[in-house]
């Protein structure tokens, strides 16, 4: 095993108009990080960091009374409401300067915080990111369910790698986190973009329980942006479906072709039918040949404009490590 002096923790938390789920979870959380000290798992400095995604209601002050009462307690305020997933990497860049391994949860704390010391045991065993995996969601409403399992699903098909019934709660190192921050793009899936950082992993398993307090703060709408989000930013299978589509349709004018000029010579073509039918497919097969080229070039143009990191190095020998 490998051995590591105890880390400092931060454990990250978006919080957009928490004010009633806030003080509850507060309390758990620093409970436990009050355990998880004087048993010796985390180093005496670790924090709770809470996000302020620009809320309406007075979470912010919650979060000051928070930190003056508990010197374990920071917080970051976005000047308005940019979306979990900006607060969330907002809390990561402002976590990673003092911390050798961050957790990020939601404030519901609907993840089963008692796993945390496993995640912290995983990494002390040499992971770079643990993802917390519900084992099931009983909790969420049958259409929650049956969405998310859909889109789990389409993502797969579409050849994004992502974890199954896994959300945001995930312990990640120093050097994952960094990683992560490299990632500039402005429509952000993190969950999409962690299973690429290509360092080692590993799951812990939990049941997801009702959020704790307050409501949910993802509308449909919301999710519907975010699923969209998740694939355009990882996929260029839809564009590739046009272009296929295309050569289907071109394959079918071939076949209307044969057909056409059977019904020809047996003398049942209407006059002025041939012509029509035979345009028909092969304008339609040329048109959506050509949306699927352009795609293509504005899929380049939008792999480019992400300006991802080409690779991530893991480890190097007789060299100054790059990343620590
Ligand atoms: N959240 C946020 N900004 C937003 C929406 C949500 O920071 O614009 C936070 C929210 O406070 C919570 C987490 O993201 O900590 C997840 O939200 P929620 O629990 O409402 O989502 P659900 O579990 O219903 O999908
Ligand atoms: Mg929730």
């Amino acid at each position: 095993m490998l051995m590591k002096n105890n880390p400092v923790l931060y454990i990250v938390v978006p919080c957009f108009n928490e004010r009633e789920a806030l003080p509850q979870s507060h309390a758990k959380l620093a409970k436990l990080m009050d355990e998880m000290i004087s048993q010796d798992i985390i180093a005496q400095e670790s924090k709770l960091l809470y996000v302020d995604d620009g809320s309406r209601d007075d979470t912010w002050e919650i979060i000051e009374r928070l930190a003056a009462e508990n010197g374990r307690v920071a917080g970051v305020k976005l000047a308005c409401n940019s979306g979990h997933q900006n607060a969330l990497m907002a809390g990561l860049a402002a976590a990673v300067e003092h911390c050798d391994i961050t957790v990020s949860i939601d404030a519901d704390l609907q993840d089963d915080i008692t796993v945390i010391p496993k995640m912290v045991e995983r990494y002390k065993d040499g992971c770079d990111i643990v993802f917390g995996v519900r084992k099931e969601r009983k909790t969420d409403t049958w259409f929650k369910r049956t969405t998310a399992n859909m889109f789990y699903r389409l993502m797969k098909w579409l050849g994004v790698s992502t974890i199954e019934n896994h959300a945001d709660y995930r312990l990640m190192s120093r050097r994952a986190v960094l990683a992560l921050l490299d990632y500039k793009e402005r429509n952000l899936f993190i969950r999409g973009i962690v299973t690429k950082l290509g360092y080692k992993t590993d799951c812990v398993y939990y049941n997801r329980s009702a959020r704790i307090a307050g409501e949910s703060k993802y509308p449909f709408k919301k999710m519907v942006n975010f699923a969209i989000d998740g694939i355009t930013s990882f996929s260029m299978k839809p564009v590739r479906l046009v272009m296929q589509v295309g050569l289907l349709f071109l394959f079918i004018a071939l076949i209307m072709l044969i057909y056409v000029l059977c019904a020809y010579f047996m003398g049942r073509a209407v006059s002025g039918w041939p012509s029509i039918i035979l345009s028909i497919w092969l304008v339609g097969a040329f048109v959506l040949i050509g949306l699927g080229i352009i795609g293509e070039y504005v899929g380049k143009i939008y792999t480019e404009v992400k300006n991802r990191p080409r690779y991530n190095i893991d480890t190097t020998v007789g060299l100054e490590s790059v990343k620590s």
